[in-house]
């Protein structure tokens, strides 16, 4: 069965999954989308004794049909290998009455490596598939932790180009140090004067820009994005709600079929988007509940079926949750309304006229069958990060504190005990400072003496990459306007961005 991807917002746009991943964005300003997505399953019995690549490799076949067998076998293994300081790539930990999918082993110690470890060779082979001889130029705006993960995971591929930014002032200091020492050849990272939305809207705008169109074509170059709309992205992150599934069957924690709910703290609505597909394609899935922290317009979109930003943007400590336009969510309006495209670009066009839209009673009602949600203040974070660290000797960073304490508050209020798996998104070593304010261990040592505190304190091993950066030099440190964006792409295209 082949799988063809078409915008969100126009029926009429059909690409190969190999396209859809070049192209990141549609024309149109949709995102693409499975169109015969529920053709897709996968029966539990068939991967019960298989390991985190063989899971992989056969939900990328089913996603991605216009690869061949070998290509995904050679993508997969490449992403997936030692890069993971795991050797089930993401782990599942029983922790006192919890479980915790640690989504955080990649390198850059934030779950969107799983998916960025394997984006560039998906694009590689998407380009060579295509006969794409254009070099590419990938624009990615990150509120911390996608642009680490992709700067990484692209560094020093031929023929590829990669621009983050990121908005100065607005990522924990460890994520910033991640990006202003990044080596290789082909990275650029810019932080933005600016939040998160300002900085995900002028690569978007850059996108539709036709000055900038024509320049690209004449420098002989494409544009692309690692940024969460890309399927090759998206896809990927279905793995994990298998194989942390089919770990609890394996230690016997729930039986074969048995329905579970998944907590997942969420900002741009990517990581729970796969929770919903994998949803989709058979596994046994009770609610997806997802948390927010204190910029909680999807906490609100999913009790009140009204989706709106007019409101003020907070600064959290948990970073990577700081946003206001959850792009993804669009796809699963596409979803649960049966792929009605014009329904979906009527909505898009509310949001952007008048910051809002409403979803009608057949969506809400579908929601609420599947998710549930709440938010968590910077108190009850700081509170539940502290609980994990007295009840259980276990550190968990911010993110991941949203979701364990709005799974508490799940529990409190809906008395339901279905078996849930906590999705740990970062390693707590990535938001030290705010964990050593959670204990209040020591208040005046510098990132570095907290790390080694910690290491020493919990004996967690400093995590490969972390050790990295801490001594080495910066080699970005550009912070620009909003408006300056564009004049930096042009340099780049020139060869004249140069580090400063
Ligand atoms: C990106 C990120 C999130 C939010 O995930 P979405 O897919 O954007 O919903 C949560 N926690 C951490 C640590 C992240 O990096």
């Amino acid at each position: 069965m082949t799988i063809t991807y078409e915008s969100t917002r126009n029926k009429n746009i059909r690409n190969k999954a190999s396209e859809a991943i070049l192209k990141g964005l549609s024309d149109d300003g949709g995102l693409y989308v499975p169109e015969n997505y529920k053709t897709i399953n996968l029966e539990i019995s068939s991967i019960l004794d298989l390991n985190y690549n063989e899971i992989a490799k056969k939900i990328l076949s089913l996603f991605f049909t216009d690869f061949t067998e070998e290509e995904l076998n050679y993508a997969v293994k490449n992403a997936y290998d030692d890069k993971f300081d795991s050797e089930d790539v993401v782990p599942v930990e029983n922790i006192g009455n919890y479980e915790i999918l640690e989504l955080y082993h990649g390198k850059t110690l934030a779950f969107k490596d799983v998916a960025l470890s394997i984006l560039p060779y998906l694009m590689k082979l998407s380009k060579e598939k295509n006969n794409i001889e254009e070099d590419i130029l990938i624009l990615t705006a990150t509120s911390g932790d996608t642009g680490k993960a992709a700067l990484e995971g692209f560094k020093d591929i031929e023929g590829i180009d990669i621009a983050v930014f990121y908005p100065d002032g607005g990522v924990s200091k460890i994520q910033e140090l991640q990006m202003k020492t990044q080596e290789g050849k082909n990275t650029h990272v810019f932080g933005v004067k600016g939040n998160f939305d300002d900085a995900q809207n002028i690569v978007k705008k850059i996108f539709n820009n036709n000055e900038i169109k024509e320049y690209l074509l004449r420098k002989n170059t494409i544009l692309s994005s690692a940024n969460s709309i890309n399927i090759g992205r998206l896809i990927p992150q279905i793995v994990y709600y298998f194989t942390s599934y089919v770990s609890l069957i394996e230690n016997k924690r729930i039986k074969k079929y048995e329905k579970i709910n998944f907590v997942v703290p969420t900002g741009n609505f990517r990581n729970i988007l796969a929770g919903y597909l994998a949803k989709e394609m058979g596994l046994p899935v009770n609610k997806l509940i997802c948390a927010s922290n204190e910029n909680n317009v999807l906490t609100e979109f999913f009790n009140t079926g009204e989706y709106s930003i007019n409101r003020k943007f907070i600064k959290t400590i948990s970073p990577s949750m700081d946003i206001l336009i959850s792009s993804n969510l669009e796809r699963l309006l596409y979803f649960l309304s049966d792929g009605n495209t014009e329904y979906i670009k009527e909505l898009m066009e509310n949001l952007k006229e008048n910051g809002k839209y409403v979803v009608n009673k057949k969506i809400k009602n579908k929601m609420d069958q599947i998710f549930w949600s709440d938010y968590s203040t910077e108190q009850e974070t700081l509170k539940s990060i502290k609980e994990m660290k007295n009840e259980n000797n276990y550190l968990i960073d911010t993110h991941t504190a949203v979701a364990v304490d709005v799974y508490n508050k799940y529990r409190k209020k809906t008395k339901d005990l279905t078996k849930t798996i906590i999705l740990s998104t970062a390693s707590p070593f990535k938001f030290i400072e705010s964990i050593n304010k959670a204990l209040k261990i020591e208040t005046k040592k510098e990132c570095k003496d907290l790390i080694l505190e910690f290491s020493k304190e919990f004996q967690i091993k400093v995590p490969e990459g972390l050790n990295q950066i801490l001594d080495n030099p910066y080699i970005h440190n550009k912070v620009i306007e909003i408006d300056k964006v564009e004049e930096e792409i042009f340099k780049i295209l020139d060869n004249e961005e140069e580090n400063v």
